[in-house]
């Protein structure tokens, strides 16, 4: 999730047509691949067409997105009513990213929606709005139980993905978002949220963000606390949007592989949301992942390393997916396209109906279906069971027993 700002109405233009340029891009790829005549034989997997090995691959294993902001358009435009804005119908005429028939064009299987809520709200706004953005989730799947099942374990979302429904997860975006209190933590898990980004663009009482003056020099010690009891819940930590030395600290002690939901890699485009090499480096012992981000501000940097805006494409996404693949290994990439939070997508990857485009591309590239298959979700998905399994080892702790930071009664 990103501030808006003003965009070319030609790249709007472009979006708009996104469906159709998604299809004729997998034909084009298709055809290059499929020159051999029809015979007699089932054709051989190498034979095999890219958009069928592709279709195939999002059968087998589901998509797994890391953010989607879908929950925070409802709440902006239709203050959460599901009956203002239908996302059974088309939502492309609204230049959002996402409705449910390009979630089904685009082959995704599992979805982290995220309940992101502004980080300048007070806490106990936040919290609320925070609720209200889990329901909103919820009555989704309850008013498309063709489409959506809500998931709150890997299994969970493999078992959606079998029936050919999108699994949904909830991941909250911003420490914000727990108004500084253990307790909302704990039951925020309870209610479904299984991950929290510790930050979002703000700094706030416990953690640096990678966008606003540090106050912590990372985490402060509460805000280490934060990350074990997200750990003994089985929550996962997020460190997308959080500061360099953030990363440091919640590597340092977390007991569980930790996810960046949408992040590039720093090395390719030198923007403070992205992740530096040497914390690439410690999320490989940690076991975690970078889902890369889609956003083009984060993906293209312009000359002399400065963060640039606009003009990204499909082939941007796979530099940094190939970046962070030859640093740590392809066990340590996924996707977190960050639909509906940015306003202008790639060129490409234009909005949820584009996956199959970058599957296709990666495949083109070299890289095997087994490679494939980590990136586009049994990584995010491992990483998920590398929580629950964290959990049950620790479920014989207490649960923190640490008043919030922010208690808005004068203590007695
Ligand atoms: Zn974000």
């Amino acid at each position: 999730m990103r501030r808006p700002a003003p965009r070319a109405a030609a790249r709007r233009a472009l979006s708009a047509l996104s469906a159709l340029s998604a299809l004729s891009a997998l034909s084009a790829l298709s055809a290059l691949s499929a020159p051999l005549p029809a015979r007699a034989q089932p054709a051989a997997p190498a034979a095999e067409p890219l958009a069928a090995r592709v279709a195939r691959l999002l059968r087998e294993t589901p998509l797994t997105d890391g953010h989607n902001d879908l929950p925070w358009q409802l709440r902006k435009r239709a203050r959460n009513q599901l009956n203002a804005l239908n996302i059974g119908e088309s939502t492309a005429p609204l230049k959002m990213h996402t409705d449910l028939a390009r979630l089904k064009e685009g082959g995704v299987g599992a979805q982290f929606w995220s309940v992101y809520v502004p980080a300048g709200l007070g806490p106990s706004e936040a919290l609320q709005a925070t609720l209200e953005q889990i329901d909103v989730v919820k009555r989704l799947a309850r008013r498309f139980p063709e489409h959506l099942t809500l998931a709150t374990t890997a299994a969970e979302a493999r078992a959606a993905h079998r029936a050919g429904r999108v699994a949904s997860l909830i991941g909250m975006e911003g420490g914000h978002s727990t108004a500084h209190s253990l307790g909302a933590l704990r039951q925020l898990y309870a209610l479904g949220a299984r991950y929290m980004t510790l930050t979002h663009t703000k700094t706030h009482l416990w953690a640096d963000s990678a966008t606003d003056a540090p106050r912590h020099g990372g985490l402060s010690p509460f805000g280490e606390e934060v990350v074990r009891e997200m750990n003994r819940l089985g929550m996962v930590v997020d460190l997308s949007h959080v500061s360099p030395d953030a990363m440091r600290d919640a590597l340092r002690v977390s007991r569980a592989p930790v996810l960046f939901t949408h992040s590039g890699a720093r090395a390719v485009c030198d923007h403070p949301r992205n992740v530096p090499d040497d914390v690439l480096d410690a999320l490989k012992r940690n076991g975690g992942v970078v889902m890369v981000v889609f956003l083009p501000g984060y993906l293209r940097c312009g000359a002399g390393g400065a963060p640039g805006e606009g003009g990204a494409t499909l082939d941007d996404v796979v530099r940094h997916i190939d970046h962070i693949k030859a640093r740590v290994g392809v066990a340590h990439v996924g996707l977190g396209g960050d639909y509906d939070g940015m306003d202008e997508a790639p060129h490409g990857l234009e909005d949820v109906s584009k996956y199959p485009a970058l599957l296709a591309a990666l495949l083109a590239r070299g890289y095997s279906e087994e490679e494939v298959r980590a990136v586009m979700g049994e990584n995010a998905l491992r990483v998920l069971e590398g929580a629950e399994a964290a959990a049950r080892a620790l479920a014989g702790e207490e649960p923190a027993d640490v008043p919030p930071l922010h208690w808005v009664e004068p203590a007695p």
